[in-house]
């Protein structure tokens, strides 16, 4: 029996984890949980699982659970709290759903303490991925990808050699705004960005996938993960989302992975992997979905993804900037500051600023972040 931690565990990645080990208790057995400040659902949680550890980072929401967790239980607060849970000794796999950035360190000290990480937060890898490999020969640390599109390529890979590896097809849904104007794209409210066709998500992701950042951020995360440049990479909108991504092999065979929408066969095979278990949930019928369809995704319009190109070749800092200039673009324009189009703009003015150099610290990488924010934010 594997016993999991799962960083995040109050959100969308997070509660389907816990939902998976629910329903397939045979899947491992929850020796930590960790949040932010959300205390009350992870409290509720707490007495579901009955965890070793539970780790929140906001003292005072943890303080307000305290006397309130099951006998046994060890509360933990503090900036450091998630770092802790994620190189818990009793951990074998460790979930990472915190979301943003803030998921940096947490893959980091996972993989230093040799865990497998079930990686959702694809933020860390594609602002770390010098310091994650580092991480990774420290201690003996594997990834296993959770984000559905590295998932499907994870599985699709094995069909053939690495070296006979053409390209990857990323798939992307598109989003709630696939078919807008230039003209319908300036006037996206948060509240519409709020919705997602396919899939329910935190609310960064959901405005990440109406803008195609998501898409941006999973190219560099393919790069990273596969070990492929952005030339192998293609993406096509694929409206279903039934096709989660796929690998083109030299011989001009495409392997593709399919299964329904639903994140928990994503969890459930990098918790199970490289078993493949039964399944209760998401089997789809493909005569019901009669057909899928390919696109071209519109670069013009969608400036998330040629920026996300032009990030992965200069490499250094850049990923990151783009990162983290997305990250506080989204939040002004989620507060009504900024339109919807402006958030490619924002993050189009901070990599030109940037003046790129490699990653040797954890420090500089922070520091990268923290320009790249403020340049986004001056706009
Ligand atoms: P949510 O916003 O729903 O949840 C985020 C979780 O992270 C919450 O549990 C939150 O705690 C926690 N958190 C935030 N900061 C910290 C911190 N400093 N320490 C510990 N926990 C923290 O996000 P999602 O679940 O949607 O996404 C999580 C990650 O997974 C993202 O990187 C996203 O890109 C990725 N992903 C998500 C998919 C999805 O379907 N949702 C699909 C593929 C990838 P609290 O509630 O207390 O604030
Ligand atoms: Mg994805």
């Amino acid at each position: 029996m594997k016993n999991i931690a799962i960083l995040g565990c109050t959100g969308s990645i997070g509660t389907q984890a816990l939902d998976v080990v629910r329903q397939q208790p045979e899947t491992g057995r929850i020796c930590a949980l960790s949040a932010k400040s959300n205390a009350e659902l992870v409290l509720k949680q707490a007495i579901e699982f009955k965890p070793a550890l539970v780790a929140v980072e906001d003292e005072a929401a943890a303080r307000s659970i305290s006397s309130r967790l099951p006998k046994g239980v060890e509360l933990i607060c503090g900036k450091d709290a998630a770092v802790k849970a994620a190189a818990f000794d009793m951990a074998d796999i460790v979930v990472n759903a915190v979301s943003g950035f803030s998921g940096t360190l947490p893959l980091i000290a996972a993989l230093e303490s040799g865990k497998r990480v079930a990686l959702a937060n694809k933020e860390s890898i594609v602002c770390a991925h010098e310091l994650v490999e580092k991480a990774k020969a420290k201690g003996n640390g594997e990834i296993v990808p959770v984000d559905s599109e590295q998932s499907a390529i994870f599985q699709c890979l094995p069909a053939g050699r690495k070296s006979e590896l053409r390209r990857i097809i990323l798939t992307a849904s598109g989003g709630p705004f696939v078919d807008f104007t230039r003209e319908q794209l300036k006037r996206v409210t948060p509240e519409m960005a709020s919705h997602h066709p396919t899939w329910k998500m935190g609310r960064k992701i959901t405005v990440d996938s109406a803008s195609l950042f998501n898409k941006g951020l999973e190219i560099m995360e393919a790069a990273y993960l596969f070990g492929v440049d952005g030339e192998s990479i293609s993406v096509l909108i694929h409206r279903q989302s039934v096709v989660h991504s796929m690998v083109e092999f030299c011989d001009s065979s495409i392997i593709a992975q399919l299964s329904a929408p639903d994140m928990r066969l994503a969890i459930h095979y990098a918790l199970t992997y490289p078993d493949r278990c039964q399944s209760r949930f998401g089997s789809i019928d493909l005569a019901k979905i009669a057909a899928l369809s390919f696109e071209e995704p519109d670069t013009e319009r969608f400036r998330a993804i040629p920026l996300a190109y032009h990030a992965l070749k200069a490499g250094g800092i850049m990923p990151a900037v783009y990162n983290g200039a997305n990250e506080a673009a989204v939040g002004l324009f989620l507060k009504k500051e900024i339109s919807f189009d402006c958030i490619a703009q924002r993050v189009e003015r901070a990599l030109e600023k940037a003046e790129n150099h490699a990653i040797t610290s954890f420090e500089e990488l922070l520091e990268a972040d923290r320009m790249a924010r403020e340049a986004a934010l001056k706009g």
